[in-house]
């Protein structure tokens, strides 16, 4: 039977993803904000309308699916999420996985590795999300969202890539990561191949972090598929500007990488906890952080500097196709 991609309405065929936006969250906290209820209370039905909202302004583009990679530990909600997709008819992919050390809830695992039992614990619990569902919703994930750290891979984070390589080898299911800082890319497309994983079902993420086109091949050469995805995200955690990613990605496209690409902004809809109070110095450079950024501004850049609409089309919709469409390697 060919492979289905499981979104939070049910499984569909790969061929029905249609023009795909590889890296967008509709709610989003760092972990602690179940902290701050009093101030940051969550509302479902806020939550599920400024999700709609996004939905729609995406949808108005042609995007048909949303990958949605929001971390377990940073407020994953399948059913808010599934609430989303009924309302909107956008079609959405939600994760299972942890983030990275430096900015995920790391205690709980961590007290269960000093155990001794924690990497037998974080595949088990990929293997019955994927298998049964999250939580009793029956709503599976499509992806395991893997991460890592500026400079390095922990420890901590290994273990997560050890369960995520097995859980593809077993399942199929895609791998989606994110990279901290433009840094650690050849070497996660590298140990999930060492692990076994299959370079055609894992995306490399945040890789348009670093603007140095011979860091990209290292990873494209490995068979990978990288995501540009943090578009209109400019000036804060470290990322570069856009005019920085569109100079490298041409580049990219230039040497013949179409094939391997992805794009996308990394926005959030909504931010659970209080909303964050950006300095207003650094209003201006993510003034266009917003899901249709792309479409609206980016695009038409890159024909202006000769990217053809069928280059467009493989970033957008061929190749998010073929990366959930991937088998397990054969073994
Ligand atoms: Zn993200």
């Amino acid at each position: 039977m060919a492979k289905q991609v499981e979104t939070v309405t049910g499984p569909i065929a790969p061929e029905a993803m249609g023009k795909t936006l590889i890296h967008e969250h509709f709610i989003f906290g760092y972990p602690g904000f179940h902290g701050d209820v009093t101030l940051g209370p969550f509302n479902r039905e806020t939550a599920v309308a400024a999700g709609v909202e996004a939905a729609r302004k995406m949808m108005a583009h042609g995007v048909q699916t949303v990958v949605d990679p929001t971390p377990n530990e940073c407020g994953r909600d399948p059913e808010v999420l599934k609430e989303i997709s009924e309302e909107s008819g956008l079609q959405i992919i939600c994760a299972t996985g942890y983030y990275y050390e430096g900015e995920g809830a790391t205690p709980y695992f961590k007290f269960r590795a000093s155990l001794g039992s924690a990497e037998r614990e974080i595949s088990e619990m990929f293997s019955a999300e994927i298998k049964d569902g999250i939580a009793g919703t029956n709503i599976k994930p499509g992806i395991i969202k893997l991460a890592t750290s500026k400079d390095a891979i922990t420890d901590y984070e290994k273990m997560f890539f050890k369960a995520g390589a097995q859980a593809q080898r077993e399942t199929g299911i895609t791998l989606l990561t994110h990279t901290q800082e433009g840094t650690m890319g050849p070497e996660q497309a590298q140990l999930l191949l060492e692990l076994g994983a299959n370079p055609a079902g894992i995306v490399i993420g945040h890789m348009c972090g670093n603007t140095n086109p011979a860091y990209h091949k290292r990873t494209l050469e490995t068979g990978v598929n990288i995501a540009f995805d943090r578009f209109g995200l400019q000036g804060m955690v470290g990322a570069p500007f856009d005019h920085q990613r569109i100079t490298t990605l041409l580049e990219l496209l230039a040497s013949g990488y179409e094939d391997q690409i992805m794009l996308s902004h990394d926005s959030i809809s909504m931010w659970l906890g209080r909303p964050p109070v950006i300095p207003e110095a650094a209003q201006g450079a993510i003034a266009n952080w917003h899901p249709t950024h792309l479409f609206e501004t980016v695009i038409p850049e890159l024909k202006k500097a000769g990217v053809t609409d069928e280059q467009l089309d493989k970033m957008f919709m061929e190749n998010p196709k073929k990366l959930f469409a991937a088998e397990t390697v054969a073994v």
